[in-house]
């Protein structure tokens, strides 16, 4: 409770426009919230939701001069502040009661927010408001856009419509991820059917009373399986279990998704969802998005047949049969994929875990950005969060010692953990209101250690996103950090995925653990080749999936099934009946849906940005020109801006063709 008492006093002076920052349990701003039981959530909630009533209220009153945009401002950081930290703990809390308290909470803020989307007061005053300079005209130029985009211009009907549309829309989509959250599968295997997976992996797994081990599938199995189970037998009924996470009721809440998202779109004359949300984007359209992938995917779809082949023939050899009389399949890609990289390049990921210990990569990751950014991770002793392996960091400006940002860490898997990797910013920084940002980051990394490609994509990728939050210093928060354009969003992080190749970045495990195994560079050498082998794969996959979601958000808002089979059905691979991968497809069903395509979008943006590092990806010079054009900005000016700041030219897609055909 006085935790929580800290967050709103702290949220208060931030809405009064007082420095806000306080300093508890070490971390610049306020302290995590300590919710003790679901009773204290559905306090804290109900709370917040009053506090940000009668600040929309107080904003209702004030007329729409200068200052109006700060207290608009305002507004949305007491938001922030008093929902964020609630919002992140369904994804990361261990308490299945606290997590279902949390959950009823984010469904009363969509009703808060889809009524404060429609609120006319605000919409008319944020019309009449004039901006000061750039940055506020790009705060009311998002801020009307909102509105009109949550339907406050519609005539009355229509913008009734608009709210129950918008409501059922996020109940469905937060029922469609719990399906996937909560499918916790188990495959019951014996260790003979384990042959070539890592015993790590599984030695210490519950097991049944026949003996068999209970292994779960999850973020932490699901690739060393698929890469490394010589019974392919076991590959596929892994691999169908991971296509069938969702369950068929997922394909119908998808449907209906797609077909609500379409009338949401109707309403305001767009003939797609996919057209309606993308004229806020870089893509600006649709056709534009289609186009893109169509050129991706004429530049990668010889390489995909090619490397096809190759597993195939791979397959082939060591079945000891004919090529004609194999056929490749879903569950056999990653793993020849794995033998064929194994073989032509002597690597093997598995072997780099001794080399990458988990807190040391992190440790790592933190001296990687200390050097290009000038900055200073410190760590904060016991930090009182959901759970005792949760790590804190304060940042800190390395030349002035200025505190800059806090970082939360949550490394490992456990039960009722949200899958996958991902970055929470719930507080963004303000140098109006002296508001220092904080971000979460959650991964579901192997306590045994990191493959190189855990390394980059996972670790290095979410820290991309992380000092994108933590290094931004926006007049306003609503700008802050990754408050940025969803087709930008991800280049930040895509560009650093690219450094574990660095052998300078690779020496920082090196510093900051001496007695660790050196990466020998032949290792690395040869693992960036192999990398290579696979990306027509892998890069035709991605687009399969982008061209899935502007299809599914298409004029028509397909079945899903019908489509998805279609799509899959005409790649070299083929499909596989009776699975169901888009049940599992938690992107398209929530916050990504018609932006899926932003991920190969965002990454020709960042092949561009690495230009700008040349071999010297630690340079502090360059990394201190990035900082401050393009991470400190956020979202206050448009990113072609930014990066036209920053590589000193518009941006172009010569680079990231370079890289895929060299
Ligand atoms: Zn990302």
């Amino acid at each position: 409770m006085r935790l929580h008492s800290t967050l709103i006093a702290a949220a208060l002076a931030a809405a009064a426009g007082v420095a806000g920052a306080m300093v508890a349990t070490g971390l610049p701003g306020p302290a995590f919230p300590d919710f003790g039981n679901a009773a204290a959530v559905k306090a804290a909630c109900d709370r917040g939701l009053a506090r940000a009533t009668a600040g929309v209220r107080r904003l209702e009153r004030l007329p729409p001069e200068r200052d109006w945009v700060a207290a608009m401002d305002d507004l949305n950081a007491l938001i922030e502040d008093v929902s964020g930290p609630i919002f992140v703990l369904t994804s990361v809390h261990p308490d299945k009661a606290i997590r279902g308290a949390t959950e009823a909470c984010e469904l009363r803020w969509q009703d808060f927010s889809s009524t404060l989307g429609q609120n006319e007061k605000l919409y008319r005053a944020a019309r009449q408001v004039r901006a000061q300079d750039p940055i506020d005209r790009e705060f009311l130029k998002t801020t009307i856009e909102s509105f009109e985009d949550a339907g406050v211009s519609l005539p009355l009907a229509e913008r009734r419509r608009a709210t129950a549309l918008n409501d059922r829309i996020t109940a469905l989509a937060q029922r469609f991820e719990k399906n996937v959250r909560d499918a916790n599968v188990q495959i019951a295997l014996t260790p003979a059917e384990l042959q070539g997976v890592p015993p790590s992996l599984w030695a210490s797994a519950k097991r049944d009373a026949g003996g068999r081990v209970r292994l779960p599938v999850d973020d932490a199995t699901y690739l060393p399986v698929m890469q490394n189970a010589v019974d392919a037998a076991v590959r596929e009924r892994f691999w169908r279990v991971d296509n069938q996470k969702g369950g068929r009721v997922n394909l119908k809440l998808l449907h209906e998704l797609a077909q609500l998202r379409l009338a949401y779109a109707r309403l305001f004359g767009a003939r797609s969802f996919a057209d309606f949300s993308l004229r806020r984007r870089m893509a600006q359209d649709a056709a534009t998005a289609g186009r893109f992938l169509d050129e991706i995917g004429r530049a990668v779809g010889e390489r995909e047949r090619a490397e096809v082949q190759v597993l195939h023939d791979a397959k082939a050899q060591a079945l000891g049969r004919p090529p004609a009389t194999v056929k490749l399949e879903r569950w056999d890609v990653a793993f020849y994929t794995e033998q064929v990289r194994r073989a032509k390049f002597a690597i093997d990921q598995e072997a780099f875990r001794p080399h990458l210990p988990v807190q040391e990569s992190l440790a790592a990751a933190m001296r990687m950005a200390e050097t290009m950014f000038g900055i200073r991770y410190t760590r904060v002793e016991k930090p009182r969060l959901w759970h005792p392996e949760v790590q804190a960091y304060a940042v800190s400006d390395a030349a002035s010692g200025r505190p800059l940002a806090s970082l939360l860490v949550d490394l490992y898997p456990r039960a009722g953990k949200g899958s996958g990797a991902f970055v929470w910013s719930y507080r963004n920084s303000s140098t109006r209101q002296q508001r220092l940002p904080q971000a979460l980051l959650v991964t579901n990394l192997d306590r045994r250690g990191l493959t190189l490609e855990d390394f980059g994509e996972t670790l290095l990728h979410e820290f991309g996103h992380a000092v994108h939050n933590n290094l931004s210093a926006t007049r306003h928060a609503s700008q802050g950090g990754t408050n940025v354009l969803r087709d930008f969003v991800e280049a930040p992080s895509q560009m650093l995925e690219d450094w574990v190749y660095d052998p300078q970045v690779l020496a920082l495990v090196q510093q900051v653990c001496p007695a660790c195994p050196p990466l020998p560079e032949a290792m690395v050498r040869e693992a960036r080749a192999a990398k290579r082998f696979g990306s027509g794969i892998r890069y035709a996959r991605q687009a399969l999936y982008a061209g899935f979601d502007l299809g599914l958000h298409g004029a028509d808002a397909a079945e899903p099934m019908a489509l998805w089979s279609r799509m899959e059905g005409a790649t070299p691979v083929g499909h596989v009946e009776g699975t169901i991968f888009p049940a599992g497809f938690g992107h398209v069903a929530g916050g990504y849906a018609a932006g899926y395509y932003g991920y190969l979008w965002s990454e020709v943006v960042a092949a561009d940005l690495r230009t700008a590092f040349g071999s010297m990806r630690l340079d502090p010079v360059v990394g201190r020109r990035y900082r401050d054009t393009v991470l400190r900005e956020g979202g206050q000016r448009p990113p072609q801006t930014l990066v036209r700041e920053f590589l000193g030219r518009d941006t172009d897609a010569r680079a990231f063709y370079e890289e895929l055909n060299r």
